[in-house]
């Protein structure tokens, strides 16, 4: 029984997640097209028939329509339903951390604003300066919430990586986009120095993979650049959640806890 109730609770706040994550589709979508997000309802991109309320259901519409609009039978994205499931897994993996709290509604919306940074990243290698200064929200939230990091370490992380990113550029130009600056800035100032760190190094793992299967399959293309937003705002979120735990994990394998 107890089980039940459990995979019932698990089973909502994963639903609630992905109907953010359907919002969140929204916005990565209308912000590059420069459509204003709160005009109209929801619409086909192929056809822009209206969408009606029961094929909205996240994830499931997608499955029960086999991934084509009802109207035009035109394929729909697989990133709609994808954006929905991880934006439902991401608020599963906040609540499993920080329960029923403030702090929570504030790491999700947190999280749920680099959903949209890494899919915007993804489709149009560019972050848009707008979803940053929204960011901001949520991380000045948390300075009234939120026990740690304090402030000095939150100060040191605006500027640990952003500075040496921004140094950077004027040695190499267009080695980093400005978005991933200002992102990383953000972040920093949320994280706090440590985590910061540890960010930017799950990252770099990630972008690097990107980076090699990229080399291996396309060898005349090596001047390609990868949109790195997207693996800073993994690392971002596992720092958020994890990243503690990281450093004392890393530091006990050198017997330094
Ligand atoms: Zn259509």
């Amino acid at each position: 029984m107890l089980y039940l109730v459990y995979f019932l609770l698990y089973f909502f706040i994963f639903m609630a997640g992905s109907c953010i994550g359907s919002f969140l589709n929204v916005l990565i979508y209308r912000i590059p097209n420069k459509i204003p997000f709160w005009k109209g309802r929801s619409f086909c991109t192929s056809c822009k028939t209206t969408i009606k309320p029961y094929d909205m259901i996240p994830i499931f519409s997608y499955h029960i329509l086999h991934g084509k609009c009802r109207h035009c039978n035109k394929g729909i994205s697989k990133s709609y339903p994808l954006v929905e499931a991880i934006t439902g897994l991401i608020a599963l993996l906040i609540y499993r951390s920080f329960d029923y709290s403030v702090l929570s509604l504030i790491y999700f919306t947190f999280s749920s604003i680099l959903v949209a940074v890494a899919f915007i990243d993804i489709d149009t290698m560019t972050i848009p300066n707008g979803l940053i200064i929204v960011l901001l929200v949520p991380t000045l939230a948390s300075l009234l919430f939120a026990q740690q990091p304090d402030i000095i370490s939150r100060i040191i992380g605006f500027f640990i990586i952003s500075l040496p990113m921004f140094l950077i550029t004027f040695a190499i130009p267009d080695c980093f986009g400005g978005g991933d600056i200002k992102l990383i800035a953000v972040c920093g100032f949320m994280l706090g120095w440590h985590n910061t760190l540890v960010a930017l190094f799950i990252g770099l793992i990630f972008g690097g993979i990107h980076g090699i299967i990229l080399l291996t399959k396309d060898k005349n293309n090596r001047k390609k650049h990868i949109a790195f937003g997207q693996y800073l705002c993994v690392g971002v979120f596992t720092a958020l959640l994890y990243g503690d735990n990281i450093i004392k994990f890393y530091l006990g394998l050198f017997g330094l806890n």
